[in-house]
């Protein structure tokens, strides 16, 4: 495909464009889905069977000693933090964000003893209002009940009568990112804890954790951060309130002294209390190795770039006549929204398909949402010229409506 010297200039100009190269991808193939799960870098692959042959391999349980394998979720959390910024001591990874939200939650109820409803968004991700509803069930309403509202009207409903905020920054469906630093402050003035879900935004967009005050934070280890299929998640606890909560999920490794096998559960300082059971060590080591590929990268220039290849790509969807047929779902201004472009249409799943079987991958999110990922690190210029020419081809020969490319599997 012939691309146009103007994008060619643009690739020309990435200081990020030589990241590509840690990555293990086949270089043909558009990859849009880094927010779903991210790609394997060399790195990784490297370091996991590296720990794979000689720490699981040779080493055997020495490991958890000779290479350090019990302090690896507070290790992987320090390298997260200063990419949400974070200070030191408030980071840990471990578990999923289902499990996470779930310590966090109870938590956070524990420092508005007198207050019960977790005030969440109606098109926040599915899992974190099934967490809620879980332990609501199990608290019973008068401890703990959720309420949903439109975005609308969330900050008409937050008021000193709301326990808990619980929302996710990026709206996983249009990329709609809500201002943390706002409702974080908005909610400290009315004595409401807020909890922010960052799966759809840390390692893509500039956090400040620290500064917007926030209480709790949860996120994701396997979308941005490429940690891999089911990577670990992170909690994130302001060190300001750490010593004034519990964490229910009180498993041995939050324990202060774990190999001491006390019947009596004392939990340990700080965030590592936040830890419930054995780490996923392999799981752990692909996301530490995964993670070094942020190192000495400025966050204010990934999400430049991440600006500046979905402004490139929203203008070739307009330019072009017969991707008319696509509705924009995203907000149209680059500032208000996460790392991704969403449109809907009619047709979207069988679009997909057919995107996906012309090397250029996507996803589909239910009822009717095409989405495109927006990942500086791997992503050209040049990429978003042959998704949008795919995408254009596929609809005018209608390839798309080919049977093919209906089919529905397990996972969507
Ligand atoms: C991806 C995602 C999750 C994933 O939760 P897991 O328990 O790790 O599977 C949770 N919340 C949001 C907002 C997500 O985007």
């Amino acid at each position: 495909m012939i691309i146009p010297d103007y994008i060619k200039a643009m690739d020309a100009k990435d200081r990020l464009a030589q990241k590509k190269d840690e990555f293990v991808s086949d270089s043909s193939l558009v990859y849009m889905d880094g927010n779903s799960l991210g790609p394997l870098s060399k790195h990784t692959q490297k370091h996991v069977s590296k720990v794979l042959r000689q720490q699981w391999g040779e080493d055997l349980i020495q490991s958890w000693n000779k290479h350090a394998w019990i302090d690896l979720p507070n290790k992987v959390g320090e390298k997260i933090a200063p990419i949400i910024g974070a200070a030191p001591n408030q980071v840990i990874c471990c578990d999923s964000v289902s499990v996470n939200l779930f310590k966090v939650l109870s938590s956070a109820l524990q420092l508005v003893p007198k207050r019960s409803i977790i005030l969440s968004m109606q098109g926040n991700f599915p899992t974190d209002l099934y967490i809620a509803q879980g332990m609501s069930n199990f608290l019973g309403k008068e401890r703990c009940n959720l309420k949903t509202v439109s975005e609308e009207n969330l900050l008409s409903e937050l008021d000193d009568s709301i326990a808990v905020l619980m929302l996710t920054q990026v709206d996983f469906r249009s990329g709609k990112l809500l201002d943390m630093d706002l409702i974080s402050k908005r909610a400290k003035q009315l004595g409401v804890i807020v909890i922010w879900d960052l799966s759809h935004s840390a390692g893509a967009l500039v956090l400040e954790l620290d500064k917007c005050e926030v209480d709790f934070a949860v996120g994701c280890g396997y979308k941005y951060f490429n940690g891999g299929p089911g990577a670990p998640a992170f909690i994130y606890v302001n060190s300001a309130i750490q010593h004034r909560v519990e964490q229910v999920l009180s498993g041995w490794m939050g324990h202060k002294a774990p190999f001491q096998f006390d019947p009596n559960y004392q939990a340990a300082s700080g965030i590592s209390k936040y830890l419930s059971g054995t780490p996923n060590i392999l799981s752990l080591a692909a996301l530490d190795a995964a993670l070094d590929v942020f190192a000495g990268v400025d966050m204010h220039h990934i999400r430049a770039k991440s600006i500046s290849l979905s402004e490139l790509f929203l203008q070739l969807i307009d330019d072009a006549d017969g991707l008319s047929i696509l509705t924009c779902v995203s907000p149209r201004v680059a500032s208000d929204r996460g790392s991704q472009l969403s449109f809907s249409h009619p047709d979207s799943f069988a679009l997909c398909q057919a995107m996906i079987a012309a090397g250029v991958t996507v996803d589909f999110r239910a009822p009717d949402i095409i989405r495109f990922g927006f990942t500086p690190m791997y992503q050209s210029f040049a990429d978003m010229w042959v998704a949008v020419q795919t995408l254009e081809s596929i609809v005018s020969a209608e390839v798309h409506t080919d049977p093919i490319f209906q089919a529905k599997q397990k996972v969507t």
